[in-house]
């Protein structure tokens, strides 16, 4: 159970998948760890001391299993390699810059968002705004001071 009283294995049933341990474990990991993202391989090394037998194969299977009935999701990254996070509510995404870091953010009318092209139907609208995220763009401001601070004498 996470504080929003939501247990994986509940979850897993609503969604008509078998209960496993290892869908079970994976799910419990990322609601444990809400609006964060991990590669499959940061999940792995996680539950690896409580699931010793948990193979690679086994790790992707699971978080595509998970991600095929939209209760996880996958964000390509720039750098090539695939994030899992948990998608129970609709949010778009914040990346980061300088850290790489990914933040899940609600920008406002992304659902009013349309084109003039016909023929075409919506079915979902991910947004990914890029910028610098609070912590960054603090040490970006401090820095561009002292370098400001630097010139100055
Ligand atoms: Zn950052
Ligand atoms: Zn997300």
């Amino acid at each position: 159970m996470n504080q929003r009283g939501v247990s994986a294995e509940s979850l897993l049933r609503e969604k008509g998948l078998r209960v496993t341990a290892q869908r079970r474990m994976v799910l419990q990991y990322l609601l444990d760890h809400e609006g964060s993202h991990f590669t499959a391989d940061q999940v792995r090394d996680a539950l690896l001391p409580l699931l010793p037998e948990l193979a690679k194969g086994t790790m992707y299977k699971t978080l595509q299993d998970l991600t095929a009935v939209n209760i996880v999701e996958l964000l390509p990254t720039p750098q090539g390699y695939a994030l899992y996070g948990l998608r129970l509510k609709p949010h778009q995404h914040f990346y980061c810059v300088a850290c790489h870091g990914w933040f899940d953010v609600q920008p406002n009318n992304v659902e009013a968002l349309t084109f003039d092209a016909p023929g075409f139907v919506i079915e979902t609208v991910d947004v990914t705004l890029r910028g610098l995220c609070p912590a960054c763009a603090k040490q970006n401001t401090l820095s561009t001071a002292a370098r400001a601070e630097h010139k100055a004498f």
